[in-house]
């Protein structure tokens, strides 16, 4: 499957992002929203985007409502997990309207992140 890890610390990316490619998968970084829109727009068909939520420059919420609202389909129906310390509760309740997925939620571990890759794998 091919992944983007979008989160502007560069250690979050690097720590999932090895733990994924550890699972055989692809990965792309982007380092704000702004980058993981174009992002998947060079890179699609795009299975995952892995959403941080305080980003500089675009964060994780604009870049989920602008893939959702103004990129074209299908690469609008790109699945997008946030990553994020919330509870995942509170989370939906405060943005349910933006078109998230799933959470992620930090500390990552394996077996989180096998979940998620598996959720949204193509092949059952
Ligand atoms: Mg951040």
């Amino acid at each position: 499957m091919r992944i983007i890890i979008v989160d502007d610390i560069y250690i979050n990316r690097l720590l999932i992002s090895e733990i994924i490619k550890s699972l055989g998968h692809d990965i792309i970084e982007a380092e704000n929203g702004q980058k993981a829109i174009e992002a998947l727009k060079n890179h699609s068909p795009v299975d995952i985007v892995l959403m941080d939520i305080e980003m500089p420059v675009m964060n994780g919420i604009e870049a989920t409502r602008y893939i959702r609202d103004s990129l074209s389909d299908p690469i609008n129906k790109t699945p997008v997990v946030a990553l994020t310390a919330h509870n995942p509760k509170l989370f939906f309740e405060d943005y349910k309207d933006v078109g998230f997925n799933q959470l992620l939620t930090k500390p990552y571990s394996i077996q989180k992140i096998v979940g998620i890759i598996k959720e949204f794998s193509p092949d059952p």
